[in-house]
């Protein structure tokens, strides 16, 4: 038996899963800036997960940030009151078992690319767009960590191919300006709306407003479109992925997949143009770029998924 465990910054979910079945869940409300009360609440969740489902488990965490592979301890956290702490020993100390923890977007891209939409592809490429951006990479069912467990961070480059518009970009949080988290995320949408439209409306109102015909609405939705193809096609230069997962909020976009797929062949270094018969004559790339197929379940199923069979 497998928990996997979710530390988010509203609640924390805990799931029992049984070769890919469902055995139990639970969750509790994230106790805010108490690093203590945090480590509690973990606990709790995974005695109450195995008395439930009867068993001992393999634990899985996932974290909105990295455990630093040089000293243990926490770090890149938005969850800012996990920063610094050594949570996997305190983890398992408690526990009297090894820990694996998990960047939360590294736990969508193994979750999906284990029994997901990117099940049994090579090199997979999970996407977060959401309040943030986020990405985890899976070559051959095995996380890419990397050396400083930054790997797949794709939203703190610079969106690449800008136009006059989008250049030097909006500030990040992360200190630099005009990162892909700063055009990709549904706040960085909705402000980016906000800007040309004068309308200040949810990407829900927008997606909406686009599909009656609003133009306004539906200029937004095509420059999201490109600015996420643009953004996707840099990671296929560097990585070539057999398949990219999307995820978060910004990923139920109705037909976002098929959009930027379409948008692909325009940016990749595949093909290259002088072969091409004309510009138009873009051959589709190989790439699948899809929707997730376990949602908001993602994290905790990857959490889980961090101790493969
Ligand atoms: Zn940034």
């Amino acid at each position: 038996m497998r928990i996997g465990i979710d530390l988010g910054g509203t609640k924390i979910e805990g799931l029992a899963l049984e070769r890919g079945r469902e055995l139990a869940r639970l969750r509790l409300a994230t106790p805010r800036d108490d690093y203590d009360a945090t480590l509690r609440a973990i606990l709790q969740i995974v005695a109450a997960l195995e008395a439930q489902a009867g068993g001992t488990a393999t634990i899985g965490l996932g974290i909105p940030g990295a455990i630093d592979p040089d000293s243990g301890l926490v770090k890149n956290a938005n969850s800012t009151w996990l920063i610094g702490r050594p949570l996997a020993i305190d983890l398992e100390a408690a526990l009297g078992r090894p820990v694996r923890i998990a960047n939360d977007a590294n736990c969508f891209a193994v979750s999906e690319a284990a029994d997901g939409a990117a099940a049994d592809a090579g090199v997979v490429f999970g996407v977060i767009v959401g309040t943030g951006t986020g990405g985890g990479v899976i070559v051959h069912r095995q996380l890419l960590t990397g050396r400083h467990a930054i790997a797949g961070e794709w939203g703190h480059n610079p969106l690449p191919w800008p136009d006059a518009d989008e250049w030097p970009g909006p500030p990040c949080y992360c200190g630099k300006i005009g990162c892909i988290e700063s055009f990709l995320s549904g706040p960085a949408f909705e402000r980016d709306h906000a800007r040309r439209s004068g309308r200040d409306e949810r990407s829900r109102d927008i997606v909406t407003a686009a599909s009656l015909g609003d133009e306004d609405a539906s200029r937004s939705v095509a420059i999201y479109h490109s600015r996420l193809a643009r953004a996707l096609a840099s990671v296929i230069n560097l990585l070539d992925p057999d398949v990219i997962v999307l995820g978060g909020g910004m990923s139920n976009l109705p037909r976002l997949a098929p959009a930027v797929t379409k948008l692909l062949p325009t940016y990749v270094f595949s093909d290259s143009a002088a072969h091409r018969p004309s510009p138009t004559a873009n051959r589709p790339l190989e790439t699948r770029v899809v929707s997730n197929a376990h949602g908001d379940s993602s994290g905790v199923r990857g959490a889980a998924w961090l101790w493969p069979a």
